[in-house]
């Protein structure tokens, strides 16, 4: 008798608007590369329709989903648990459905936290860290930053309570010094710094030549700058830190390493990342 398995496995991603989200790209590379009989799903959910959506996540016995823009914050009453970084962050993007309960994770600043690590060529824990940006994103890496044990972040941002918000969840929830700075003139970055991080959407396509303001001369040689914008990975402050003489790390590595991370967390499988960053680079490439 043949073994006939028609009944596919599923996740997805939830946002509104969601038809740009190009994860599936990457997510299908990495089923097909394992065998597996799996589908991610690109499905657009309206704010007001969230909570009949995440029920429906257990109605059709889907293995869990990303949240996207803009729902990473009100999701989070609808979950059974949420992993304590995730709760500091005060968002989850990531949930896994483990019977029938729903688990949420932000894999945002874990999937930065691994390009650091490999190609970052310096120990995190220690660190002094200066982050440009206080949303969503920022404060995904910031929080990971200091759960890593960097020793201080300096959060700059142009929007002040944003910053201090952070700066203040820093402070009290771990062990990292935050310190907020308002982004209201060109910002120099000081000597001391290990590790600085573009993490505001500036530079994002197709606002390719957007700089975020700060004093490129201040960017000492060797230091490590990040960008998290993934499309185009080689930003343009990218390209301005590495004339300086600067070890930079793309937002593309982050993005699929926060898709590694949630590959992971549903299928208890090692993801296939090369597969996934062929994937995505081609996708951003066309
Ligand atoms: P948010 O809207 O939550 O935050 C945007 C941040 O950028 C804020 O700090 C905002 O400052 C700042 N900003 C935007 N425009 C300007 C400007 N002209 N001058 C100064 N500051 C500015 O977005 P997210 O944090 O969710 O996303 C930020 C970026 O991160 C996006 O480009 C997104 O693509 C990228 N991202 C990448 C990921 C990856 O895996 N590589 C994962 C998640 C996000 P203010 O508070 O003052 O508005």
């Amino acid at each position: 008798m043949l073994d006939r398995n028609y009944k596919a496995e599923l996740v997805g991603v939830f946002g509104c608007p969601v038809a740009e989200n190009p994860t599936v790209v990457m997510m299908e590379a990495a089923f097909r590369a394992c065998g597996l009989n799996w589908r991610y799903l690109t499905i657009e959910v309206k704010p007001e329709n969230l909570a009949d959506a995440v029920a429906g996540l257990v109605a059709f016995g889907m293995r869990g989903v990303n949240l996207t823009i803009p729902h990473k914050i009100e999701v989070m009453k609808y979950l059974d648990d949420i992993a304590p970084d995730a709760r500091l962050i005060g968002a989850v993007n990531t949930i896994v459905v483990k019977n029938g309960k729903l688990y949420g994770e932000n894999t945002d600043g874990k999937g930065f936290l691994r390009s650091l690590r490999e190609q970052g060529g310096i120990p995190i824990s220690g660190s002094k860290v200066f982050l440009l940006g206080a949303g969503g994103a920022a404060r995904s890496i910031a929080v990971e930053l200091a759960l890593a044990g960097a020793r201080q972040v300096v959060i700059a941002n142009r929007t002040e309570k944003r910053g201090e918000d952070l700066a203040r969840t820093l402070n009290e929830s771990t062990h990292c010094r935050a310190e907020f700075l308002p982004w209201d003139r060109r910002l120099v970055i000081p000597e001391d710094t290990d590790i600085l991080v573009n993490a505001t959407s500036i530079g994002l396509f197709p606002n390719t030549e957007a700089l975020p303001d700060i004093d490129y001369q201040t960017i000492r040689p060797g230091l490590v700058v990040c960008d998290v914008i993934p499309n185009p990975p080689h930003t343009a402050f990218l390209k301005k830190a590495e004339a300086r003489g600067a070890r930079t790390i793309d937002g593309l590595g982050m993005l699929v390493n926060q898709g590694v991370i949630g590959f992971a967390l549903w299928t208890g499988l090692d993801a296939p990342r090369e597969v996934m960053m062929e994937a995505l680079s081609k996708e951003f490439a066309s």
